[in-house]
């Protein structure tokens, strides 16, 4: 969940001007665009982030948790396996597991040798092999075997930290969320929505700009741009949907041909389409 010092803020803004080499035109709106922003009230902040997470919803119309599940169980176990692992690789490792261990009870009288087997390919198999017989075990002293519903009790089970209490609080119980993952953190601080590095901090601060309906799909938005645009090194910023509204702009290519092989995913025409190519 942490980020690189190269992926902060502060860095990112510092840097526009040598990164890249925007057209005059572009150089010109850049220029304005900073000028205005460090006067930026914190009205002016909260109608900018609002108008951002309306043009993410147009580009991103099917955002959606990218990990496959059909029970609050298995949202918990997939986002416990999710932790340094791809959503890809923890749905080719999911399907076997969640026929092999159907429930609660499943997890908590596990052998682990075999459990560990079945979850190896998503890394740190050992550290989740115990949180996954932790969780199962908890579950079933506790609550019936069932996920509890809030915050609170959630983070108190083994495995289960802010992150992944959101992911299944909004994912699972339609309770809003937001998820501070690494793609989020890197984004909203891009944005100028806050310079804070720790997740929590960075959810309440987003938290106050966002309506609280909007956090959970808002999360799904936000990392579906950070995989797919604003990527860690190299964003697509020429070819951005939000390059009007971003005070970072220029960090990436901004030529629109260098931006556009840049952009991945099966929403890349779509998105190409909405920037005019
Ligand atoms: S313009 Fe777009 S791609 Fe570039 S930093 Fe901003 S959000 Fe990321």
């Amino acid at each position: 969940m942490r980020v690189s010092p190269s992926e902060t803020a502060g860095n990112e803004l510092a840097a526009p001007a040598a990164a890249a080499a925007p057209r005059p035109a572009a150089a010109g709106a850049a220029k304005r665009k900073t000028r205005s922003r460090q006067a930026e009230t914190r009205l002016g902040l909260v109608r900018r982030a609002r108008r951002m997470n309306r043009v993410l919803a147009v580009a991103f119309p099917d955002a959606h948790c990218e990990l496959d599940f059909t029970t609050p169980l298995e949202l918990a176990v997939a986002t416990i396996l999710s932790a340094q692992c791809t959503d890809t690789r923890v749905n080719m490792t999911t399907p076997a597991l969640f026929a092999a261990y159907p429930d609660a009870r499943a997890y908590a009288e596990a052998n682990r040798a075999e459990l560990e087997e079945y979850i190896r390919p998503t890394g740190f198999y050992r550290n989740k092999a115990n949180s996954l017989i932790g969780l199962g075990q908890a579950l079933l002293a506790d609550y019936d075997g069932e996920l509890p519903h809030t915050m609170e009790e959630l983070v108190r089970l083994p495995g289960i930290g802010r992150k992944t209490a959101n992911v299944i609080l909004g994912n699972a119980f339609g309770v809003p969320g937001i998820t501070v993952d690494t793609h989020f953190g890197r984004l909203v601080r891009r944005w100028g929505w806050t310079t804070e590095e720790d997740p929590v901090k960075v959810e309440y601060a987003v938290g106050e700009l966002i309506e609280r309906k909007e956090w959970t799909l808002l999360s799904h938005r936000v990392i579906f741009h950070g995989r797919r645009v604003c990527h860690s090194r190299k964003p697509a910023c020429g070819v951005c949907v939000l390059a009007k509204d971003c005070p970072s702009y220029g960090i990436g290519p901004t030529d629109p041909d260098t931006a556009a092989a840049l952009v991945k995913g099966p929403e890349a025409e779509h998105l190409l389409e909405l920037v005019g190519r």
